[in-house]
């Protein structure tokens, strides 16, 4: 479902992804982690084109996203994503937060686009939110907001870039049950996260990166019993 071959990508003399591979195959959950300003972001956004790089290839269902001729915004309707901050369109209501791009992206009709979005509210259990604003919703709920409106594009994977990490520690859990549920339902997911509970229930695979590189990329048994660099070991022994 995604290939991400040899990615590399700078700033000038920085380099933010030094010679990345990886691959998620359709159903697989990866939990990607590791220091902060390792990459980890900048990796996730290059998948659905929100970020260019200088070389190596990413596809999404084999589609070519550094490719010019690939109509980037036809795949980020593809593409889930679901950042930190939530990122709800704050003068609209959670109806239309999860109406509109479905109008103008996908040409749906309003009435069909609403009932949709309502089905999804209804799913991450915020019917009674409907006609709510954002900043009258909780974090966590304005999270789960947030995925419902990802899922109204019918997306072929989801990308998740610290998640819980602007959440208060009481509403971490609603939002990684909604993911939880998400994955045992067979969407295939690349999930930037500190949550190692999340990791180990429902991850098939973990990345760890350290200063723009993959330095682990193992199923989550063997990561978890016994990373292989200093560097995981070490980040791992902070954060568990
Ligand atoms: P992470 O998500 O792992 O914390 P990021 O992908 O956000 O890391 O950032 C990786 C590195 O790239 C950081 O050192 C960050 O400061 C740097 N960086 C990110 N965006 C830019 C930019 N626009 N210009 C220069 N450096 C950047
Ligand atoms: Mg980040």
């Amino acid at each position: 479902m995604i290939k991400i071959a040899n990615v590399s990508k700078h700033y000038g003399d920085f380099k933010v992804l030094t010679d990345c591979s990886t691959s998620v195959s359709k159903g697989e959950v990866i939990v990607v982690c590791g220091p902060s300003g390792s990459g980890k972001s900048t990796l996730i956004k290059c998948v659905n084109g929100l970020e260019p790089f200088q070389s190596g290839e990413i596809t999404v269902n084999g589609i070519s996203v550094g490719d010019p001729k690939t109509n980037l915004s036809k795949l980020r309707a593809q593409v889930g994503m679901v950042f930190q901050n939530f990122e709800l369109f704050p003068h609209m209501s959670i109806t239309q937060n999860l109406a509109i791009a479905q109008v103008k992206v996908l040409g749906r009709k309003q009435d069909e686009a609403m009932d949709k979005g309502l089905k999804l509210l209804d799913r991450v259990g915020l019917k009674a939110q409907a006609d709510k604003f954002p900043g009258q919703l909780s974090g966590g709920q304005q999270q789960r907001v947030a995925i419902a409106r990802a899922l109204a594009m019918d997306p072929i994977c989801m990308l998740f870039d610290e998640p819980t990490s602007a959440l208060d520690p009481e509403m971490v859990n609603e939002v990684l049950d909604v993911m939880t549920e998400l994955a045992q339902e067979g969407m295939t997911m690349m999930c930037v996260t500190h949550e190692m509970g999340f990791a180990r229930r429902v991850a098939n695979r973990v990345i760890f990166m350290d200063h723009g590189r993959i330095v682990e990329d193992d199923a989550k048994e063997a990561f978890f019993a016994n990373p292989r660099s200093e560097r995981a070991q070490q980040f791992l022994a902070k954060i568990l």
